[in-house]
């Protein structure tokens, strides 16, 4: 095997969703040169599917004291006080500068910034571009203005394999027989929910730079937090899993069971709403319960209209056949503030991450505030590192297996919206490293909380109030509390 080609940044970036464009474009203007690493194309990212938006008090009547009480009650005792306090206190300013790196957010009549409401949230608080177009029409901007810079240099290639030498990461492996070697390598490689089998996440969703990250010796945490969306598309051909979201139902659309009658309050938490139709669906043997939205103005929601119109369905004058679907990992590589893993040199910033912002239960649309305002964290942080020692030339790669059919199979079947002891223990013998790490964190947690449901522990344990269950070399989960 020839030795691959070194390419020298001074931040390798790996991942072009929100996360990575944001904190390749803030490297790149803090004077560093990027090497910005993305395995799929634009449209293969969470942060392009994107429908709500940003979520950031920008409202007269709001304040960032109102997001965080938000955040925390949604978090279910888990969220980490510092890391919601940096993320609210600092979400306007981030949404100012996607501003003026030219996205433009839709207005009301007077030219104000209009503010969409979504579970979980006391105030009007979400940002968003061309209605549910939001995600896209951010990457795309975002993209744009990185294909302009100069001294980002853009490979379209999967990163196999972090370089690490004498117990620090100096750079990372490609695909194509290139290695960046880098002062600092930040992982924006999205989720891990497209590692159960109904998802509403693109494919590429799996968790590899959680695996990569652990491999390298960092700690990862709260990975037994998947947070379920309530309301996927289910039972339609090529629409399985298709996010319908939440804003809607923050317009006044409703949820029905079988009977046709309402069950649960549709703008409580996710983890609140995701569990009742759970309920329901056992309770009746129904397959999907039925979303209103026959009273909402179509207009505001173009494609996700569009999309259903596309599939057959006319929302505007039938109900839509929704069920949970594994749609966001709380969960990640253990970071502080400033985007830092626990092995020098290696980042990580957004769904890869895990700050503990969102404890065991994300509130909607601060994840693509917090790959916005972690980036930029991460960004200023990684131009302090020291310059990598010269070292030898790097190791061959040894890339990551992605999961079969038989694993996503089986993170749906023990480690779904309702765990038990008994199908966890099976799970954690499954051949993907990071199923086993999700059940070793699921056996660990002895007690329901948030999107962690265990049938034989039915109860939250205010003993583990603020403790995560962080995983490291030894792959047994630890739980520590952290400020
Ligand atoms: C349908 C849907 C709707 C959503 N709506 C909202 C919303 O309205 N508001 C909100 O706040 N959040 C929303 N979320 C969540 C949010 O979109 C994500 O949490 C966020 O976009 C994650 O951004 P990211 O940059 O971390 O990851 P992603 O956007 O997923 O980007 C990951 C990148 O990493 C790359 N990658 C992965 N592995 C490798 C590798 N080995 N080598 C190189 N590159 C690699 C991928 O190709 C991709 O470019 C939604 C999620 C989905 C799925």
């Amino acid at each position: 095997v020839p030795a691959p080609t070194r390419i020298d940044a001074d931040v390798a970036v790996i991942g072009a969703g929100g996360a990575g464009l944001y904190t390749a474009l803030a490297a790149a203007e803090h004077g560093a040169t990027v090497a910005l690493i993305s395995a799929t194309p634009l449209a293969q990212t969470a942060s392009y599917w994107a429908q709500g938006g940003i979520a950031a008090a920008l409202a007269h009547d709001d304040s960032p004291q109102e997001h965080l009480r938000d955040t925390e009650q949604a978090g279910r005792g888990l969220t980490r006080h510092s890391a919601a306090q940096t993320l609210v206190t600092e979400a306007p300013e981030a949404v100012r500068h996607l501003e003026r790196l030219g996205v433009h957010f839709d207005a009301d009549r007077h030219g104000n910034l209009a503010l969409g409401l979504e579970g979980g949230h006391s105030k009007r608080r979400v940002v968003h571009a061309g209605g549910s177009a939001t995600g896209r029409r951010v990457v795309r901007e975002l993209s744009a203005r990185a294909v302009e810079t100069d001294s980002i240099t853009v490979i379209e290639a999967k990163a196999t394999d972090l370089w690490c030498h004498e117990h620090k990461v100096v750079g990372v492996l490609v695909e194509t027989g290139r290695a960046v070697r880098s002062r600092a390598t930040v992982i924006t490689a999205g989720g891990a929910a497209a590692l159960w089998s109904r998802t509403t996440n693109p494919p590429g969703s799996t968790g590899a730079g959680m695996v990569l990250a652990h491999r390298a010796g960092a700690e990862l945490a709260d990975l037994e937090f998947l947070q379920f969306h309530p309301t996927a598309v289910t039972g339609i051909p090529r629409r399985e899993g298709f996010l319908v979201t939440e804003a809607i139902r923050g317009e006044g659309a409703t949820l029905h069971g079988p009977d046709g009658e309402r069950f649960v309050e549709e703008l409580k938490p996710r983890d609140e709403v995701a569990l009742a139709i759970h309920a329901k669906l056992k309770e009746t043997g129904a397959t999907h319960v039925g979303l209103d939205m026959r009273r909402i103005d179509p207009g505001l929601f173009p494609n996700v209209v569009k999309a259903l119109s596309d599939s057959g369905l006319d929302p505007a004058k039938e109900l839509i056949p929704v069920a949970p679907a594994a749609h966001y990992m709380m969960g990640g590589i253990v970071t502080d503030l400033h985007g830092r893993s626990t092995i020098p040199g290696l980042y990580a910033v957004g769904e890869s991450a895990c700050t503990g912002l969102h404890g065991a239960n994300r509130l909607a649309s601060n994840s693509l505030s917090e790959c916005f305002v972690f980036g930029a964290r991460a960004a200023r942080a990684a131009l302090d590192e020291p310059p990598p020692a010269p070292t030898a030339e790097p190791p061959p790669p040894d890339p990551v297996e992605p999961p079969g059919e038989q694993t996503k199979d089986a993170m749906w079947r023990h480690a779904g919206l309702e765990r038990s002891q008994e199908g966890l223990e099976e799970l954690a013998h499954d051949p993907h490293p990071l199923a086993r790490l999700v059940a070793a964190c699921a056996l660990a947690r002895r007690e329901s909380r948030g999107a962690h449901r265990r049938r034989d522990f039915p109860d939250c344990d205010p003993g583990l109030d603020g403790y995560h269950a962080v995983v490291g070399g030894n792959a047994t989960p630890e739980f520590r509390a952290w400020t």
